[in-house]
């Protein structure tokens, strides 16, 4: 499998606190990764810096074969990376479809309008109110109007911060699925998940993230047979949060 992304040593500073610590991790072409663990242990700023909204300390990104790692967040994008924030971030007075227009201002007009047929075809829910101000979706709709935001940039890496965070349980089945049917079609995806349990069934690995360190990785069963591990990742997140270095 060739490497997308390659994260070496990467350490970003909030001030005098490293929320993330030497961090090394691969994403293999048409691989599913998570990243795991408890609250504050900087999965949020590895996705950011990796998405080139944060700087780091030191370490490299490579993506696709290039370095990235001073690259802007808008070259990353052509590069072929897109994010999908915590919170969905999507915009409330905007329609379905302006919202998704909005993820393709790197593609032509023809390219973009080829795509927002293959969103309505792929997010149905999203076909029935492309012309609703994303104001009045629920939550889940919502989270997958910010999913397909993300893949209109086709991106050859699709990260997602938290997609199932705040969201109903029968809403969290709905994005698991859609999880499921991206790694069907063969997209890559690194994706920071608290619902560690879900989010092992549907990844080929992932990381775990503690106090700003990557502690573990494997697949989900290698995972759940680490003794040392499972209270970190199934935690309540608890003591999980970065210190002064
Ligand atoms: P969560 O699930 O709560 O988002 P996380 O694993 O994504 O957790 P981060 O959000 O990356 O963790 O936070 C890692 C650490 O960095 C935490 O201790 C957090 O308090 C700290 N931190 C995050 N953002 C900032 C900031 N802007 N300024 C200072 N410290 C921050």
């Amino acid at each position: 499998m060739t490497t997308m992304l390659e994260v070496t040593g990467l350490t970003t500073r909030y001030g005098s606190i490293s929320a993330l610590r030497d961090a090394t991790l691969t994403v293999g072409s048409g691989e599913v990764v998570g990243l795991i663990g408890p609250n504050g242990a900087g999965k949020t700023t590895l996705l950011n810096t990796v998405a080139g909204l944060l700087a780091p300390a030191t370490g490299r990104v490579t993506f696709d074969g290039s370095d990235v790692t001073t690259l802007s967040p808008e070259k990353r994008v052509t590069a072929g990376m897109a994010l999908v924030p915590e919170h969905r971030r999507i915009f409330v007075d905007m329609t379905v479809e302006e919202n998704l227009k909005v993820g393709s201002v790197t593609r032509s007009a023809s390219e973009r309008a080829a795509d927002l047929d293959e969103m309505a075809e792929l997010f149905p829910v999203l076909r029935e109110k492309w012309s609703t101000a994303a104001g009045y979706l629920s939550g889940g709709e919502a989270q997958q109007l910010a999913i397909a935001r993300g893949l209109m940039s086709r991106p050859k890496l699709l990260m997602l911060d938290e997609p199932s965070l705040g969201l109903a349980p029968v809403l969290v089945d709905v994005v698991f699925e859609l999880l499921d049917s991206l790694r069907a079609a063969g997209r890559t995806l690194l994706v920071v998940e608290q619902n560690a349990t879900r989010m092992l069934e549907v990844a080929d690995r992932a990381y775990v993230l503690r106090s700003g360190e990557v502690v573990g990785e494997g697949t989900g069963d290698e995972l759940a047979a680490r003794d040392d591990l499972f209270a970190t990742f199934v935690g309540d997140g608890a003591g999980g949060g970065a210190e002064p270095s």
